[in-house]
This record gives C-alpha cells, sequence and structure tokens, in this order.
C-alpha cells in the first residue's frame, strides 16, 4: 500500500481564503438561529456581567433540546447583546461568534462558502488571504466547542 494514502486530502480551500471583518454586526442579526452557549462560557458572561447564573440564565438565556442559546430580540432577530451593530459583551463572547466564518458546515464546499458569503461582507475577494493553518485552528476550535454545548 501506498503509505502517501494514509494522508488525509487536501482541502478545497488549501490556498486560504479571502476574508477580513468589517464589523457591520450582520452575522449577530438577520434571520433566526441559535447563539450556542457552553456552561464554561455562560459562568463567563455572567461574572463579566455582574450577575449570578440563575439570573444570567433569566434574563438572556433560552433552553434548546438540552443546550442553551443566547437569546435574540423579537422581529429583528438581534443577538440580545447587540446594540449599535456592537457586541455590548466581545471579550467574553461566545467560541462560535469568535470562530465565524471558519465554520465545519460553512467550509463544507465552495458552495456552502459562497452562500455565507451573502450575510458576510467580509468575505469578498479584496479582503486579505486568510491561509489555510489559520482556518484549520478556528474550525478545530469551532469543532471543540460544539462538543460542549
Ligand atoms: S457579517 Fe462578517 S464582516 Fe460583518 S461583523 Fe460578521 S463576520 Fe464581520
Ligand atoms: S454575543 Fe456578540 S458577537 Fe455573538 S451574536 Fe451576540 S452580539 Fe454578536
Amino acid at each position: 500500500m501506498n503509505k502517501l494514502n494514509v494522508l488525509p486530502p487536501s482541502p478545497w480551500y488549501a490556498e486560504g481564503l479571502h476574508f477580513e471583518c468589517t464589523g457591520c454586526g450582520q452575522c449577530c442579526t438577520g434571520s433566526p438561529g441559535y447563539i450556542w452557549v457552553s456552561e464554561e462560557e455562560i459562568e463567563q458572561i455572567a461574572a463579566f456581567l455582574n450577575l449570578t447564573i440563575d439570573d444570567f440564565a433569566r434574563l438572556y438565556l433560552r433552553r434548546v433540546k438540552g443546550r442553551f442559546s443566547l437569546l435574540e430580540m423579537p422581529k429583528s432577530y438581534d443577538c440580545i447583546f447587540l446594540k449599535d451593530k456592537k457586541c455590548t459583551i466581545y471579550s467574553v463572547r461566545p467560541t462560535q461568534c469568535r470562530t465565524f466564518p471558519w465554520w465545519p458546515q460553512l467550509l463544507e464546499s465552495p458552495e456552502e462558502w459562497r452562500k455565507a458569503a451573502r450575510g458576510c461582507e467580509g468575505i469578498c475577494p479584496e479582503a486579505p488571504l486568510v491561509p489555510l493553518k489559520t482556518i484549520e485552528n478556528q474550525r478545530f476550535i469551532q469543532e471543540d466547542a460544539i462538543t460542549k454545548y
């Protein structure tokens, strides 16, 4: 057997992808979705807001099939922590916010990446090229986070 066969194939984005966040806030609003938070993240955000876990949960969380998501505002679907297009808990924002757009499902194929670009102006040919190593690092962080929700 050719030993090189054990090496995983290069992903379609092996040459890197163009992205730079403009801070537009669009990924924190739009259509309904989930902003998943782990128990550790809940503790960090509650401490940042100087709230008990119970108070934080009552004010900002919803339970979805045993997992926890931050609340969204009715109608606008803004994340409850989005104010004037800025994240008010930026330094303790959840992992899924930090790793966007390097989510496994968005990196699945060029088509999924193009769909992501429709909602994120930072994904465009004019943005700097982000190298594969950075992309994979962020993707792995997000994959690990998913196991903790
Ligand atoms: S939508 Fe894209 S460019 Fe806008 S804030 Fe989110 S990651 Fe940044
Ligand atoms: S926590 Fe902050 S970064 Fe994450 S969706 Fe809410 S406003 Fe956006």
